[in-house]
């Protein structure tokens, strides 16, 4: 039996990103189908820490926007209250 046959039954039950996803933040049960190929498949841990990875930096990124937002609506809401005080 070669690599490449013994890989294949594994592959075709490796769960999409979405259910690796749940798996990476803990939302599987332990004892679910796909928890427990998740743990024993190569395939799917290697794919997983690469959507942790992919994960970290989008978070960052929107983490950064999201600062960059919020300090923006501040500034805005900073000039409306002086200028509404302003105007009384
Ligand atoms: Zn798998």
């Amino acid at each position: 039996m070669t690599d490449a046959f013994k890989a294949q039954p594994f592959a075709a039950r490796c769960p999409s990103d979405e259910v690796l996803g749940l798996y990476g933040v803990g939302e599987l049960p332990p004892c679910h189908p796909a928890a427990v190929h998740i743990s024993a498949c190569p395939m799917c841990r290697r794919r997983l820490r690469q959507l942790e990875e992919g994960l970290v930096l989008w978070r960052e990124r929107i983490l950064a926007e999201c600062a960059g937002i919020a300090i923006e609506q501040i500034k805005l809401n900073v000039h409306r209250k002086l200028r509404e005080e302003q105007a009384c």
